[in-house]
Order: C-alpha cells, then sequence, then structure tokens
C-alpha cells in the first residue's frame, strides 16, 4: 500500500472528507440552509395541493376456477356454428391464464376441407410469433413427414391436403406442457373444432393430444400406431359422421430421438392404407 504522506492534494482531500466536506464536486455553490431542491419541491406541492380524493377501485372479476372456466368453454363451443365465430369464441374467452402470456392466438393452418386433420400440443415460440401452428423446426419436420405420403397443409386439392391445430391456442409460458386443466379447460374448443372440420381421420401428435382426446390414462409409448373411433368427450353436440383417430409421436419428439422416425414411418404406411381403404387417397 502506498501512502498519501508528503502529496500535498492527497492530503487536502482527505482533510475535506475528514471535516464533512463532500460537495467539492458541485458546479454551483450550494445553500445548505434551504432544504434540498426535491424535498423543497414536495414541501410546497405539499402546502399547495388540495386534498384529492382517491379513486375506488374497480373490483376486478374474481379468477375463474377450473371447473367453471370449463363449463364456460363448454357453453361458448356448444353455440358455435362457423370455424369464423370458433376463432371469436376462442378469442373471446379468458378462462385461460396462457392467453394472458402469449403474443398470438394460434387457431389453424391447411385445407379446412382436408379429410385428414392433425391435431398437436400447443404453440411454441414461433407459432406465438405468426400465429400459426407448426411453423417451427417440429413443424417443418411434421410437413417432412406428411410429404412423405403425398400430403400437405398447402394444398388445394382436398384429398391431398391436411388440416392443422392444437390443444391449446395460446403459448404456454416457456413452452412448458399444458396441464391438466388448462387441457380439460380447452377441450370443447378442439372438439367444436373437429366437428366443424368433421374430417375423416385425425392425427393425434405426442401425449397431449392424445390424452386429451382419447381420454386415454395410457401414454402415446403405447398408443402410438393403434386405431380409434373418436367420440366426444365434453359436451358439445353429436358427431356429424365417424372418425378414426391415430396417435403417433410428436415430431419435436423424433428431434429429440431420431431412431424413433422408423415408428412413425410406420404409422405413416399404415395412414396410407387407410385412405387407399376410405377411398381419400389419389
Ligand atoms: N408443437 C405443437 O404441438 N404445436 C405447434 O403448433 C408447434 C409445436
Amino acid at each position: 500500500m502506498t501512502s498519501n504522506q508528503g502529496d500535498p492534494s492527497l492530503e487536502a482531500l482527505k482533510w475535506y472528507v475528514d471535516n464533512g466536506v463532500t460537495d467539492v464536486l458541485e458546479n454551483e455553490p450550494v445553500d445548505k440552509t434551504q432544504p434540498a431542491e426535491p424535498i423543497a419541491a414536495l414541501v410546497t406541492e405539499a402546502k399547495t395541493q388540495k386534498k384529492t380524493t382517491l379513486t375506488p377501485e374497480v373490483p376486478k372479476a374474481p379468477p375463474m376456477g377450473s371447473n367453471e372456466a370449463r363449463k364456460s368453454a363448454e357453453e361458448l363451443a356448444k353455440n358455435v356454428k362457423t370455424l369464423d365465430e370458433l376463432r371469436e369464441a376462442i378469442a373471446s374467452f379468458d378462462g385461460l391464464s396462457v392467453k394472458k402470456t402469449a403474443l398470438n392466438m394460434v387457431f389453424c393452418d391447411g385445407n379446412p376441407k382436408a379429410p385428414i386433420m392433425v391435431i398437436g400440443e400447443a404453440p411454441g415460440a414461433d407459432e406465438d410469433e405468426q400465429g400459426k401452428p407448426f411453423v417451427g423446426a417440429s413443424g417443418q419436420l411434421l410437413d417432412k413427414i406428411l410429404a412423405g405420403i403425398g400430403l400437405s397443409r398447402k394444398n388445394e386439392e382436398a384429398n391431398k391436403s391436411v388440416y392443422v391445430s392444437n390443444i391449446l391456442n395460446w403459448r404456454p409460458p416457456g413452452n412448458r406442457t399444458p396441464t391438466p386443466a388448462e387441457m380439460s379447460i380447452a377441450l370443447p374448443f378442439i372438439e367444436k373444432h373437429i366437428q366443424l372440420i368433421a374430417p375423416k381421420i385425425l392425427i393425434l401428435v405426442g401425449n397431449t393430444p392424445m390424452k386429451s382426446l382419447l381420454d386415454s390414462k395410457e401414454g402415446i409409448m403405447k398408443m402410438r400406431g393403434s386405431w380409434h373411433d373418436y367420440k366426444t368427450v365434453s359436451n358439445i353436440g353429436e358427431l356429424g359422421s365417424e372418425i378414426l383417430v391415430l396417435p403417433t409421436f410428436h415430431p419435436a419428439f423424433l428431434l429429440r430421438n431420431p431412431m424413433k422416425k422408423k415408428d412413425v414411418w410406420q404409422d405413416m404406411i399404415a395412414l396410407q392404407k387407410k385412405r387407399i381403404e376410405l377411398g381419400i387417397a389419389e
């Protein structure tokens, strides 16, 4: 350590500090007999200000419990007659907190006349930004998988196209998995969506749509590749026609586990056979 002894400027500075002179860097002289400016301003303001009356806080609607939110979603969905009405009903619904944190609502993509509807879990960051389902890395893989059997969501010919949506229309914060309560609240909307599109085949990608729409206790590992008859779980009214369901792995899971792609290939072969059987393959 160096000593200050002998350096006149440092010794002077030490003297100032020891004697409480700490405003040596002010540009203008300061009148210490007056309160500092912010305090003076407050004192003047307090003296001149009339008493203001506090505006009473408008009570906010209490947050909905999940049972109440599910019932309210069911009521809304039951009365919907068109895709536009469904989009509006979902946009106006406040029973899902994910709506507050998301940037955009993600409703659908693809051809509404398609006989095949693909349902995923929930939007991720890319989908949230663009307001469209499956536009990120997993969406690109999904498109490749479907292209393998001649399907594209961009095709205008119904039998060569697919229609795509998700269980949740809002991105959960941090891309977390939707909670069972969120899945239950959103169910009437996606079931109404299915009823309006009336596809011949539903492809459920991953655990979340599979568990939601098949009301299954089993996981996707066991359920993938097997055919099921679709029945609505929520009270949105009867389906107009029969719908077959094929659960398969989510493309995001395939990106992490490329060895599982061969299972999805098996599922796509099964889907192609079913398309031929139902007369919906070109
Ligand atoms: N994952 C999904 O399940 N859905 C999307 O829309 C995007 C990623």
